[in-house]
């Protein structure tokens, strides 16, 4: 007879223990703040260095003579394209 009640009591006690323990859960799900996950930033416009043709994000390109440029360098050296030397501008194929 006991022991019936204290199984009853047992159970009990489990129950109140998963009732407590999901409250919890749920307490701490509501309270805790979504992660906003990774901040994104917009999308940037992509200019190609008229010098080079690096492709660069337009925040970063120096603007000369109406033309984007990856570098200083570049933008005062203008829209030449890079200089190839002699050996390889007559390679024999
Ligand atoms: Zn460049």
């Amino acid at each position: 007879m006991i022991a019936k009640w204290l199984l009853m009591a047992l159970l009990l006690a489990v129950a109140y223990g998963l009732w407590r323990s999901k409250q919890r859960a749920a307490q701490r799900a509501a309270q805790t703040p979504r992660p906003a996950g990774p901040t994104l930033t917009p999308p940037q416009t992509m200019l190609r260095c008229t010098h080079c043709g690096l492709h660069l994000p337009q925040s970063e390109a120096i603007f000369a003579h109406g033309h984007a440029y990856c570098s200083s360098a570049h933008a005062q050296q203008g829209a030449q394209p890079p200089q190839t030397t002699p050996a390889q501008a007559s390679e024999p194929e």
